[in-house]
């Protein structure tokens, strides 16, 4: 938790989502993250439509069951995690899908917006934003880490809470091989 606690957490639900692997596609030469866990989401209409009685990371959701100032977690729908299942045997190459998946919450106030945050709010998110990256990039097990936002209905969010994800995999995966290994110099230089 970041900020004041204000209560204890339920029973972990982790052991959710364990047919994860990934795929490797050779039209794309890339590794693909396949969760199939992730149809199951207790929210699977559009972000727009979604009733804020029944969003999970609202104060009493499945989530977060008390109020926060902002909260990090697991994500019980992850693509990637510490401990993955053997992948399955297919046609293609396959492989474990080691990583980690977080899942940010900015503010437990269900329609803010990222410009509506206090001082104090925003200065709190990025300090998470930091303490995350720098955790999960201090992993050896970690290939990559990116910190995202994706928000609305395009893109498939279930909920239009304001909040971000902290991936991390053993694989650089999807279209992030030639960033990935732009910058790999540079976190060798920081290492030695
Ligand atoms: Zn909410």
């Amino acid at each position: 938790m970041y900020g004041e606690l204000r209560g204890s957490l339920g029973p972990s639900a982790a052991d959710e989502g364990s047919e994860i692997h990934k795929r490797f596609d050779v039209f794309t030469e890339a590794w693909v993250g396949i969760a199939p866990a992730r149809n199951t989401r207790p929210l699977d209409s559009p972000a727009e439509s979604a009733d804020p009685e029944e969003c999970p990371f609202c104060p009493g959701g499945i989530e977060v069951p008390f109020s926060y100032d902002a909260a990090v977690f697991d994500n019980r729908f992850p693509s990637f995690r510490p401990d993955p299942p053997p992948p399955p045997r297919l046609d293609g190459r396959t492989g474990p899908a080691q990583g980690r998946c977080e899942v940010v919450l900015y503010t437990d106030r269900h329609d803010a917006s990222f410009g509506e945050l206090s001082p104090i709010e925003l200065a709190r998110v990025v300090a998470i934003w930091i303490d995350r990256g720098r955790e999960l990039w201090a992993d050896p097990a970690h290939a990559y880490v990116c910190v995202f936002e994706n928000r609305g209905a395009e893109v498939g969010a279930t909920t239009s809470v304001l909040w971000m994800r902290a991936n991390s995999s053993n694989t650089v995966v999807g279209l992030l091989p030639k960033p990935a290994r732009a910058i790999q110099p540079s976190r060798v230089l920081r290492n030695t």
